[in-house]
């Protein structure tokens, strides 16, 4: 059984304990369990988050190079949004791969 020391009275007591017995200091304030779970929450947040971006690239990629690529028929111009769009969704993948590399590292140390 793991034991700990009291913040307060330094005390060695076991870490199950919810109150030190010799000074009554609250020792249950950052468990390891609940720290594991706001880890996890900060998983799931990147993965929405990489989702999101990836979701929001393919969607202006694909409306930059249809409408650009139409546009760029009828009037040269109005294909350059088409192209800043595309460029856009570029962007928006490499954010997407930055959250899910977060989201990869995060669930790593969680696994050790
Ligand atoms: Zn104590």
């Amino acid at each position: 059984m793991a034991m700990v020391y009291c913040q307060r009275c330094g005390k060695e007591i076991n870490e199950d304990l919810v109150f030190c017995p010799e000074c009554g200091e609250i020792l249950v304030e950052e468990n390891a369990e609940l720290q594991e779970f706001r880890a996890q929450g900060k998983v799931e947040e990147a993965k929405d988050r990489a989702n999101m971006y990836i979701i929001l690239a393919i969607v202006l990629a694909t409306v930059g190079m249809v409408g650009g690529g139409l546009l760029l028929i009828s009037s040269s111009l109005l294909g350059f949004f088409g192209i800043a769009l595309v460029c856009l969704g570029i962007g928006c993948t490499a954010a997407g791969y930055r959250h899910e590399h977060k989201a990869g590292s995060l669930q790593k140390q969680l696994n050790r």
